[in-house]
């Protein structure tokens, strides 16, 4: 019973460095966040030593009888958030949630049709080295390549062209919000199953500031630890009882062995504080955080530096930064930005015109930073700061010192002595 840092000090000052790394650093992948006290401690917990094999109720091992109120109600309050019929908590991850979605819902060959990965796609829609690329014969549909958006014309040419089992309907670097009614009635004209990945939006769509897409979707699925801030982990909805049946046994025992416990026990709590105003509020302050982020990215004197953002603007958590017609490129904005303490990644732009490895975008978001207690004043200097960063010569070291300014006035974990414990 010795405590960390005494049974593994290496470990225990990558953790004191990475929580340091947190606190002194503006967070902006689009992806991240702060999961709050409650979320690290029911997940830092006993239940990591359970096994539970099944369903609550139904399951494999002895002695769930505690484990199993845990997933009820991560269940219930996953059902409730969202306004589905059935849900399944059990995924590890997003992406080991989407293949027991595409597992559930087609077989093996069969063909699928979501965004293109280097327009905002992820991996797991249909990359050629994924399980999704490698198991089902994969399409995609691109952006406009003048406005940047999904044309709801060319997904359904595509999909009469490519007659799909599956339609997918989500993205990981998208600025707007997708039409899922045009989505329904496109699969519903080409016989196709629609699945929706909301991972990256989910917490909009709990705070009532995205549409749900639910309701038209035969499959919904997410992660935990993006705009929701919870868990490192995925989830599954759905309104219909037969499909529900194919999602749970093939996550369980399609896809997964033990549960995680602990994180669905986190996830639990995660759903809990969605419900809740507060969370309203934050997600109301992230994507408010994001328009500033684009205004300021657009106005003239960053423009003239070579500086845009895709599509104009954002209606989401994120800005996607267009440096085609900048001196730099995605990297060394990346970089630029690490220096002076802001966390970014680099991102291609659609049809980019430079390799992938110095790309010509920058994915930045807000929702780290709206957990941390950002509102309009903190995104406006945030924004000017970065503005600055990515014009030519800017002085790193004054730079700097306006991000810890922002970093000391929003203590992060406050009352965290050492970085496991409180
Ligand atoms: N789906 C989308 C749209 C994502 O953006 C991501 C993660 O970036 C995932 C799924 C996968 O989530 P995970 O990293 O938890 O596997």
């Amino acid at each position: 019973n010795s405590p960390l840092s005494e049974v593994d000090p290496e470990i225990a000052l990558v953790l004191e460095q990475e929580l340091g790394r947190q606190r002194g650093t503006l967070e902006m992948i689009a992806s991240e966040n702060f999961v709050p006290r409650a979320v690290l401690e029911a997940q830092g917990s006993v239940l990591t030593n359970k096994y539970a094999e099944g369903y609550p109720g139904r399951r494999y091992y002895g002695g769930c009888e505690f484990v199993d109120v845990a997933e009820s109600l991560a269940i219930s309050r996953a059902k409730s958030l969202f306004g589905a019929a059935y849900a399944n908590v059990q995924p590890h991850s997003g992406a080991s949630a989407n293949a027991a979605v595409l597992a559930a819902i087609a077989s093996p060959g069969d063909r699928i049709l979501g965004l293109e990965l280097a327009h905002g796609g992820h991996l797991t829609h249909g990359m050629k080295l994924n399980f999704s690329g490698k198991l089902y014969e994969a399409h995609a549909y691109g952006v406009d390549p003048d406005s940047f958006l999904v044309d709801m014309d060319v997904v359904r040419e595509k999909a009469l062209e490519t007659r799909p089992q599956v339609l997918i309907a989500g993205w990981s670097a998208y600025p707007r919000q997708l039409d899922f009614e045009a989505f329904r009635a496109i699969a519903d004209e080409v016989g196709a199953k629609l699945w929706v990945d909301m991972a990256h939006f989910a917490g909009l769509v709990a705070a009532g500031l995205h549409p749900n897409p639910v309701p038209f979707a035969d499959v919904t699925s997410s992660t935990v630890h993006k705009t929701i801030g919870g868990p490192r982990s995925g989830f599954i909805l759905n309104n219909d009882l037969d499909i529900q049946k194919k999602i749970n046994s093939n996550v369980f025992p399609g896809q997964q062995g033990g549960p995680l416990m602990h994180v669905i026990a986190a996830k639990a709590t995660a759903f809990k504080l969605a419900g809740e105003p507060e969370f309203k509020d934050r997600q109301e302050r992230t994507v408010r955080g994001a328009q500033i982020l684009a205004e300021r990215l657009t106005a003239p004197d960053a423009k003239a530096a070579g500086i845009d953002v895709l599509t104009g603007g954002t209606d989401v958590h994120l800005v996607l930064v267009d440096l085609r017609n900048s001196a730099i490129h995605g990297q060394d904005a990346e970089d630029i930005l690490h220096s002076v303490g802001i966390t970014v990644n680099r991102n291609a732009v659609p049809f980019d015109p430079r390799p992938p490895m110095t790309p010509s975008g920058v994915r930045i978001g807000t929702p780290a930073l709206a957990t941390r207690g950002f509102g309009d004043a903190e995104f406006t200097e945030v924004a000017d700061i970065i503005a600055t960063a990515l014009k030519p010569t800017p002085d790193v070291a004054a730079l700097r010192a306006r991000v810890l300014k922002l970093t000391d006035g929003f203590p992060l974990y406050e009352g965290l002595t050492s970085p496991g414990s409180w």
